[in-house]
């Protein structure tokens, strides 16, 4: 006899698996969702920019692409439905050479095929109304993008899904799965205790525990599990009043959207990512790097001095390629990739996974009641 029973099992409570757990409850099914963490979001969900993204980078016909432009319409419905703080702040991708222009224009038709609302490139006199003290010349707006208050979102996501009927356990990892019946005995670490819980399905969003949870559910070919690598990303804060009002983005370069100025829901700005690949999650950031944040974020805010930098935070990509300069898609495992029936696996939820949270919900969410209805 297993302790409980659940109709689909979720394992990992960031953004993106407390969405799919939503979606599922809101069409009533009976949902448990566990993390190992004391509370949702602890790792990659609340170490981000938390800018809502309006999907002009990538590929089109990608999930990324679809996701992000489907996601951050419902990001905001959501947000503003539910009480949860957004800033609509618009966006600046500053080309600050003509030989970037070209570039520039690369980015706009790339959004534009994504159906990124509203992009205009933006010059001259109209620029500088928009921000007068910019050193660009010229840059691509975007009036959809925004940011968002991640952890009220998450807030909101997980009393959301409670309130249709779903559970959500803190401090239960996911230890293995066995094939039991038509679908799995599993076995989870409950502070110090194990329990067992039986379950007709597992969708796998642990993030960067998503390749070890995978390789401990029966049935599962190891083979078809993804490599996992861990891109890491530092913050610097200023209390100096910044001189713009749009989120400031410079020319993306090495797979990366450069080191970019963002706005907090107050006004004040932060300065983010670099990128280093590490081989353990860690979140310190290197008051060392000062310097290298320094010498990017003069090129548009000359006034800025070194010592006005204060290290924040630091988050980490889940990556399945070591490349930060190779395009990497959201990839989505069900049985017909690994061979585990019922079972759903997400590797590589990078950004931008925040603002496709709910996207996601309803995409993964949708492929996995069309399997129990038979219908997949
Ligand atoms: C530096 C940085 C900047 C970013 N900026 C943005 C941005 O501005 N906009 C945007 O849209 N996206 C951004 N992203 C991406 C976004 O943060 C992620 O795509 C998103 O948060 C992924 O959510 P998740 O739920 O998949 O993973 P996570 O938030 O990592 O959640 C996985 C959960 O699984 C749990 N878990 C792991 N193993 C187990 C286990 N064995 N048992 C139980 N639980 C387990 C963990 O505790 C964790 O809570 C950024 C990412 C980074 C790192």
């Amino acid at each position: 006899m297993s302790d409980m029973a659940v109709e689909v099992l979720v394992i990992g409570g960031g953004a993106v698996g407390l969405a799919i757990t939503r979606r599922l409850a809101m069409e009533g099914h009976d949902v448990l969702l566990i993390d190992s963490n004391e509370s949702f979001g602890m790792e990659t969900s609340s170490r981000n920019s938390e800018v809502i993204h309006a999907g002009m980078y990538y590929p089109q016909g990608s999930l990324k692409a679809q996701l992000c432009v489907k996601g951050a319409r419902m990001m905001y419905d959501f947000c503003a439905a539910h009480g949860v703080e957004t800033r609509n702040y618009g966006k600046l991708i500053v080309a600050t050479s003509p030989d970037q222009l070209e570039r520039l224009q690369a980015i706009k038709s790339s959004g534009d095929a994504n159906g990124t609302p509203g992009l205009r490139i933006v010059e001259g006199d109209e620029l500088r109304a928009m921000e007068p003290k910019l050193n660009a010349v010229a840059a691509l707006y975007s009036p959809l993008t925004g940011v968002v208050d991640s952890h009220n979102y998450m807030l909101a996501l997980a009393g959301d899904a409670e309130h249709h009927g779903a559970t959500i356990a803190y401090l239960s990892r996911f230890i293995k799965a066995e094939a039991a019946g038509a679908g799995y005995r599993v076995e989870i670490d409950s502070q110090g205790e194990v329990m067992t819980l039986d379950c007709a399905r597992i969708i796998n969003t642990a993030g960067h525990g998503a390749r070890q949870v995978a390789s401990a559910i029966d049935g599962s070919n190891p083979d078809a599990v993804p490599p996992h690598y861990m891109a890491k990303r530092q913050y610097f804060t200023t209390s100096k009043r910044p001189p713009v009002s749009h989120l400031i983005y410079p020319m993306p370069s090495g797979g990366g959207l450069g080191i970019h100025l963002t706005l907090d829901n107050g006004g004040g700005a932060r300065f983010g990512p670099d990128i280093q690949w590490v081989d353990a999650l860690d979140y310190e950031v290197n008051p060392d790097d000062r310097a290298k944040f320094h010498a990017s974020i003069s090129s548009y805010w000359p006034e800025l001095e070194p010592d006005d930098l204060t290290p924040a935070w630091a988050g980490v990509r889940p990556k399945i390629v070591a490349d930060g300069s190779v395009f990497q898609d959201f990839t989505i495992h069900h049985a017909d990739t690994h061979g585990a029936e019922g079972v759903t696996c997400l590797y590589g939820i990078d950004s931008p996974g925040l603002t496709s949270s709910l996207a996601l919900g309803d995409h993964v969410g949708g492929h996995v009641m069309d399997a129990m209805k038979g219908t997949r």
